[in-house]
């Protein structure tokens, strides 16, 4: 598990607290404490199969939450989630003491959670995802539910093997194209990284092998050309920020042992992400960047003025290094930032921590229309604009 070695499987209160005081936003501290609190009684001695006193699950959970940045009652009913299915609790009892929103989401993870599935029909698949966006008529029920998945996934080690390959189809024929949907990045790429691990662990294990092996070699590559960019652009272009990544496993395994490509014929395996105050800025970075390294035909992008359907926005474009090493470079603003990695959670996020900045323009809920329109897609991940 190496590529993920860096998230501890289960957090606790004191973390959440952290993740919450880092965060910068202002959250009624005394609503959560007591929703964990009263999740912790509740639970009581339960435990997860691992042995695990079960109060860390949904404690995780409301941590990944809270990374996504949403708002109190998000994290106060992902402390919650588990109470009325698995404890003597009632909702009315919840709806008392925490509210009708909070009441409203934890009633949604535990229908969610009693749907049968059968995910053997790919259109089938289709039809629970449309089920399941239609069910949640507040979104942050779905991004609960999301995170609640995802927290299962990282402590999947000791379930059974049949109950980890079921949890793992499911995860990427319904889960991970709703989280793509949703735009929420994050959950999917490690949905879909973990469920691959448990269905082809074998071919997992190449493609990490793979990249593990030149680990000092790629971060070196990395730094060389953020180095060469920043000294490019830092006479004439303010706050450059660039961060490198390499490809998540799954994507890499899709081109290689899927459509039979080397890991060599892969154009992105690596990618700079260059970081920007404006639009305008966007351009003169892409200008740069061409400038400096040699652009592969047909291969620049402009998702800014043409932006996917997930409202995904940048400039992408695939350039060679001096050695004709490929790799993409994708350039943004930080409004785009946040909306790429969050997604629909952004707006919490981006309202939120941009009290100094005031950048404005962002209205978020004006386009929750596009959104809902985007979900009920026919044809997932097929798009020309689909999974990168
Ligand atoms: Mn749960």
């Amino acid at each position: 598990m190496s590529r993920f070695s860096n998230v501890a499987h289960y957090q606790d209160f004191q973390e959440l607290l952290g993740i919450l005081s880092r965060s910068g936003n202002s959250y009624d501290m005394e609503k959560i404490k007591a929703a964990y609190e009263f999740a912790e009684k509740s639970h009581g001695d339960q435990r997860r199969v691992s042995g695990i006193p079960y109060i860390l699950h949904p404690t995780s959970v409301a941590c990944i939450i809270a990374e996504l940045g949403l708002d109190t009652d998000s994290i106060c009913g992902s402390l919650l989630h588990d109470v009325v299915e698995d404890t003597p609790v009632m909702l009315d009892e919840i709806r008392r003491i925490f509210g009708d929103d909070v009441a409203k989401l934890i009633d949604g993870v535990t229908k969610i959670s009693k749907i049968p599935y059968s995910t053997r029909e790919e259109q089938q698949a289709e039809s629970i995802r449309k089920m399941l966006i239609a069910m949640a008529d507040d979104i942050r029920v779905i991004i609960i539910k999301l995170a609640d998945r995802l927290h299962n996934m990282r402590t999947m080690d000791c379930m059974p093997e049949q109950k980890r390959r079921d949890k793992s189809v499911e995860n990427m024929q319904v889960y991970a194209p709703i989280a793509h949907r949703l735009g929420i990045k994050t959950l999917k790429e490690e949905l879909e990284d973990r469920s691959l691990q448990y269905l082809d662990p074998i071919g997992y294990k190449e493609i990490e092998d793979a990249l593990m092996l030149e680990e000092a070699e790629r971060e070196r590559f990395i730094e060389s050309i953020k180095e060469q960019i920043l000294e490019k652009t830092k006479n004439t272009i303010p706050n450059v920020y660039i961060s490198g990544r390499v490809k998540s496993i799954n994507s890499i395994y899709r081109k290689t042992i899927m459509r039979n490509q080397s890991i060599n014929e892969i154009y992105d395996v690596f990618a700079v992400r260059v970081i920007v105050d404006n639009v305008s800025d966007c351009y003169n970075v892409l200008g740069v960047v061409h400038d400096i390294f040699k652009p592969i035909p047909n291969r620049f992008k402009d998702y800014i003025s043409m932006p996917k359907q997930n409202m995904y926005r940048s400039l992408h474009t695939t350039v060679l290094d001096k050695k004709a090493i490929p790799f993409e470079v994708q350039i943004r603003t930080w409004e785009m930032h946040y909306t790429a990695e969050y997604g629909i959670a952004a707006h919490w996020k981006y309202k939120l921590g941009m009290k100094s900045g005031g950048k404005g323009r962002y209205q978020p809920y004006a386009r929750l229309d596009s959104y809902r329109s985007g979900l009920s897609d026919p044809h997932p991940g097929r798009s020309p604009h689909g999974g990168r």
